[in-house]
């Protein structure tokens, strides 16, 4: 298994509450990037993003995607390349998903951008745009999937909120 290829303790999954993820079958470009690259949604998540930006838009808030779809090649690539750097275990997946566990294989996860601030940073959440999440992502079902102390021991990520399929809303991962 992958886990284990890469050295991470199976343990450390089952402390943690990680949930394993399917990889999206079915995804549609929802924003291209300025250089061209294309950003990858499942259907039901891109059509509640596209809704959810235009609300923001219309109230004056700016948002872009920074990441979206990831595929569990792409995540095991992020992981090998910080163990390159020398990063322990612990440093890593206190800010990555292991492969197979992260949200942004599902096609449902956004790490969301706004003009002015620098991206994956926490002070995101002293923009307007996170303001506007706040109070309105859930009217959209999106959610901001790792608040502070939350259970899966994820660092507070402001900029990571995830379209949530109501049946398994609430169970975190
Ligand atoms: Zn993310």
């Amino acid at each position: 298994m992958i886990l284990e290829q890469l050295g991470i303790p199976s343990e450390l999954v089952i402390t943690r509450a990680l949930r394993e993820h399917e990889e999206a079958k079915l995804l549609e470009v929802v924003e291209i990037r300025p250089d061209g690259r294309e950003h990858l949604l499942e259907p039901v998540a891109t059509a509640a993003w596209r809704d959810l930006k235009k609300s923001a838009l219309d109230a004056g808030v700016s948002l872009f995607i920074v990441s979206a779809f990831r595929s569990i090649e792409r995540q095991t690539e992020i992981i090998q390349r910080k163990f390159a750097t020398g990063l322990s275990i612990p440093e890593i997946l206190a800010v990555s998903a292991p492969p197979c566990f992260s949200q942004h294989q599902t096609g449902c996860a956004v790490d969301v951008g706004t003009p002015g601030c620098p991206a994956l940073e926490v002070k995101f959440e002293d923009t307007p745009a996170f303001s506007w999440l706040t109070q309105n992502a859930r009217y959209y079902g999106v959610e901001m999937s790792y608040p502070h102390r939350n259970a899966n021991g994820y660092e507070y990520e402001p900029w990571h909120w995830c379209h949530v399929n109501r049946s398994t809303a609430g169970v975190g991962g």
